[in-house]
């Protein structure tokens, strides 16, 4: 980017500043600018970027995707089509029908939004990190960009905070559970001897859960939620997915020698408020629980849809009432599904449920159906 800081001065104040490019931003972002507001969409790492994520697009992420007229997306990024779930824990193992998902890596599929986003009419800056200001003026919100080096300060009439994990305004506060696991991800070459395209793999071991998916290129992504205990006291990333593969005794091949591992903070917590003086939260960054029931892409590109049609009915409407409602909106779309995940995580960590649950599919694998459509599909 040669005209930088220019580019980011383009408005002042902006109509929209949105921070963080995952799918959240992305999709907050496009949606905005095709209704042509003036939109900043602000990424601070090079794009295409890897991110710790499974890359599995759920039924319902499929429908977001396919409703704001993206619906081939995947496909054109190369995505593989699965159907059916393998998992693995105490020794046994059973093969449940999941519905059709894609899985796709995250540099592509997140590539291919953010071209969504400008080819929309968003301006994007990578490459620069953004924070909201505390100090702002009754018409706008103040945001210092930094990019190498240069740092310039923008306003807006609405902020959008969609970067994921990591808080970046100071009126937020997010609480961490104290039981939290951490992420850790690799795409990495073919491991599987009997590496099915169209099988989604789940190894649960006591350690924590990892999953496997081919993706675009015949490449594996594979991506965990580990006990942060068990990850300090293991002599590398590697040998604890390694240790959870062979105490779930699932069938593999391992060969992680090779993979690049790479980390997230932990994982499930809670901001608040969602809202606050002409800012949003959406996304992981309003709040994330475990990626056991594959569903954070999804919510990510949701409560984008969500919060655009929010900032739709006006960009100068910032009282409490308006922000209370943009709370019980989130918390009505998403509140009791993120419950719902919460207790289904918490339960499987139980080897005893994880024996019985695994004997009951093996049983009656169309057990799983009704779950899976409830996860997939509830509002
Ligand atoms: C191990 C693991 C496996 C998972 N597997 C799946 C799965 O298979 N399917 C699924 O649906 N979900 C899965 N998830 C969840 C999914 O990855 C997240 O829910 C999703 O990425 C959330 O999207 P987001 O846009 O809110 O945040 P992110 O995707 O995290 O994007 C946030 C962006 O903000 C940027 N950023 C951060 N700070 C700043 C700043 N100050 N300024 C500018 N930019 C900034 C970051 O660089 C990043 O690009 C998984 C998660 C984990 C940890």
């Amino acid at each position: 980017m040669t005209n930088w800081p220019d580019v980011a001065t383009r408005h002042d104040p902006w109509d929209v500043i949105v921070l963080g490019a995952g799918p959240a931003g992305s999709i907050a972002a496009r949606q905005l600018a095709l209704n042509s507001y003036h939109v900043l969409l602000i990424e601070k790492s090079r794009i295409p970027r890897f991110k710790v994520c499974g890359g599995c697009l759920s039924g319902a992420a499929l429908d977001v995707l396919a409703e704001v007229g993206l619906g081939d997306l995947p496909k054109k990024c190369g995505g593989v089509t699965f159907q059916k779930m393998r998992l693995a824990s105490c020794g046994a193992t059973a093969e449940i029908d999941i519905g059709e998902r894609i899985a796709v890596s995250r540099e592509a599929l997140d590539a291919a939004l953010v071209e969504e986003a400008t080819n929309a009419g968003a301006t994007v800056c990578t490459e620069t990190t953004g924070s909201v200001q505390s100090s702002d003026d009754a018409g706008s919100r103040s945001v210092l960009l930094r990019r190498h080096g240069v740092a310039v300060a923008v306003r807006a009439k609405a902020v959008v905070i969609a970067t994921g994990l990591v808080s970046c305004s100071p009126e937020i506060q997010t609480k961490i559970s104290p039981n939290s696991w951490v992420g850790l991800g690799a795409v990495t070459g073919p491991v599987f001897n009997d590496s099915a395209p169209g099988v989604l793999h789940m190894a649960w071991g006591a350690a924590g859960y990892v999953g496997i998916a081919n993706v675009e290129d015949s490449r594996l992504d594979i991506a965990a939620a580990v006990n942060p205990r068990a990850l300090a006291a293991a002599t590398s990333p590697g040998e604890l997915i390694s240790q959870i593969l062979a105490d779930s005794g699932l069938p593999v091949f391992v060969k992680l020698g090779d993979a690049i591992w790479r980390g997230t903070p932990l994982l499930t917590r809670h901001s608040l408020p969602l809202a606050s003086r002409r800012c949003l939260l959406i996304g992981d960054a309003a709040g994330y629980v475990e990626p056991f029931t594959g569903e954070g892409i999804e919510w990510a590109m949701r409560s984008a849809i969500l919060a655009s049609t929010f900032l739709k009915s006006g960009l100068d409407q910032w009282n409490q009432p308006s922000l209370d409602h943009w709370h019980m909106l989130h918390e009505r779309a998403f509140g009791g599904r993120q419950r719902q995940c919460r207790r289904v995580v918490t339960l499987m960590r139980n080897k005893t449920v994880r024996r019985v649950a695994l004997w009951s599919l093996q049983t009656a694998p169309r057990l799983a159906r009704p779950f899976v459509q409830r996860l997939d599909h509830l509002n």
